[in-house]
C-alpha cells in the first residue's frame, strides 16, 4: 500500500490506517484477524483511544502475536489534567504491551475552558511534554470535531498531527488541512465514511480522501478482514473516475450535513438511551426505505426514545450540534404512528 509522510513526525504511514472504535464491540479473535489482514496488504498505523474501552488491549495482544515494530501506533485521550494525561499514557502503554507510543493525541478537543486548561500548567500538554521527555511517546498529536477549536489548535503549532473529521459528505477542513500542511504536521482523517452512513459506498468514500494530497493517512474503523481488503483494494485503485465522482456527488447530496456520525460523545443518556442506535433508524426510515425491518429492531431496544425526560445532556455533548432529544422523539413518534 502506498505510504505517505505523517508531517513532521517523518513516519512514513500507510495511506489507509485502521481506526479502532469498532473492535471495542467484537473480541479478541477478530482483532487479531483484522490486524492479520492489515499486515498482508500493507497498513501500517493503528489508532484507538483511551475512550474506546477494550480497543487498546485487544490491539496490545494481537500485536503481541503478530510484532509490534510492524506497526505505527496512535492512540489519544480526553483528560485534560496533567496528571490524568499522564496517568492514561502509563495505561495506554500496559495495554499495547510496549514500551513507546508513535503518536498521543489530546482527544476531542472542543470547549474554550478545556483549550485553556490543556496548556495550564496543570495541563494534558505538559504531560504530553513529559513523556515525550521520558520516551514513552513519541510525537504529540491531536483532535477536534469543531472547525473554529481546530484552526485554534493549528495556530499554537505545539502539535506534529492533526485528526479532524474528513469525507465526501464533511469536507469543511480542506481549508484547515491547507494550514497544517503549511506548519508540515500530519493530517489523519477521521470519520472517512461518516460514521457509517457512506458504508454503502465504501470504496468510492476511502478514494476519495486517498487522492486527497492534503490527507496524509483515512482511518476508517475496521473489525474484520474483508473491511481492511475492501479499503486496501480502494487505496490501491486510486483516483475517483468520472462515473464515480457523480454516483458519490448524488449520494453526498441526498445526505446533507445534519446527520449523526455515532461517534457516541453524547453518551451515556440520563435514562440510558442508546442515543446513536436510535439516531440511525433515522436514515433507514428517510434513505433506504427500511421502516419495517428498523421497527422491528427498534422494538427490541432496552430503553425507548419516549422515556427522553429532555434533560439536555446530550445536545451540549454533541460535537455536530443536533437536537438529539427532537430527532429521537421524531423517531419514536414515526415507529408508534406505522
Ligand atoms: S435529553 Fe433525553 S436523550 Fe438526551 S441525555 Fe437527556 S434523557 Fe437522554
Ligand atoms: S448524536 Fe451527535 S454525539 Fe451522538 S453519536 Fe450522533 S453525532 Fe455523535
Amino acid at each position: 500500500m502506498k505510504k505517505k509522510r505523517l508531517g513532521k513526525t517523518e513516519l512514513m504511514v500507510s495511506v489507509v490506517g485502521m481506526g479502532g472504535i469498532p473492535i471495542q464491540r467484537y473480541d479478541e479473535k477478530a482483532t487479531l484477524d483484522t490486524l492479520i489482514a492489515c499486515q498482508e496488504v500493507g497498513i501500517n498505523f493503528i489508532d484507538s483511544a483511551r475512550a474506546y474501552s477494550i480497543s487498546e488491549e485487544y490491539i496490545g495482544k494481537g500485536l503481541k502475536q503478530l510484532g509490534r515494530e510492524n506497526f505505527y501506533l496512535a492512540t489519544k485521550s480526553m483528560n485534560r489534567t496533567k496528571e490524568g494525561f499522564y496517568n492514561d499514557i502509563l495505561t495506554s502503554l500496559k495495554n499495547f504491551q510496549t514500551d513507546v507510543i508513535d503518536l498521543y493525541q489530546i482527544h476531542n478537543l472542543g470547549k474554550q475552558e478545556d483549550f485553556e486548561k490543556i496548556f495550564s500548567e496543570d495541563g494534558a500538554y505538559q504531560a504530553a511534554l513529559q513523556a515525550q521527555k521520558e520516551g514513552k511517546i513519541k510525537h504529540i498529536g491531536v483532535t477536534a470535531h469543531i472547525k473554529e477549536m481546530a484552526q485554534q489548535l493549528i495556530d499554537t503549532e505545539k502539535f506534529s498531527t492533526l485528526q479532524f473529521p474528513f469525507n465526501a459528505v464533511e469536507n469543511q477542513g480542506v481549508e484547515l488541512f491547507q494550514r497544517a500542511k503549511e506548519l508540515d504536521m500530519g493530517v489523519i482523517a477521521m470519520k472517512p465514511l461518516g460514521g457509517g452512513i457512506l458504508g454503502e459506498v465504501a470504496q468510492n468514500a476511502i478514494k476519495f480522501i486517498v487522492q486527497n494530497d492534503l490527507v496524509t493517512v483515512a482511518i476508517p474503523g475496521m473489525n474484520t478482514p474483508e473491511q481492511v481488503r475492501e479499503c486496501a483494494e480502494a487505496a490501491k485503485q486510486g483516483s475517483l473516475s468520472e462515473a464515480e465522482q457523480a454516483e458519490l456527488k448524488k449520494i453526498t447530496e441526498e445526505i446533507g450535513k445534519d446527520f449523526c456520525r455515532r461517534c457516541g460523545y453524547c453518551m451515556p443518556c440520563t435514562v440510558g438511551i442508546d442515543i446513536p442506535g436510535v439516531m440511525v433508524f433515522e436514515g433507514y426510515i428517510k434513505r433506504y426505505g427500511l421502516s419495517e425491518w428498523a421497527k422491528g429492531r427498534y422494538e427490541t431496544s432496552a430503553v425507548k426514545a419516549s422515556a427522553c425526560i429532555h434533560c439536555g445532556v446530550c445536545k451540549q455533548r454533541c460535537p455536530y450540534g443536533l437536537n438529539i432529544p427532537e430527532r429521537i422523539a421524531w423517531v419514536d413518534h414515526y415507529f408508534a404512528q406505522m
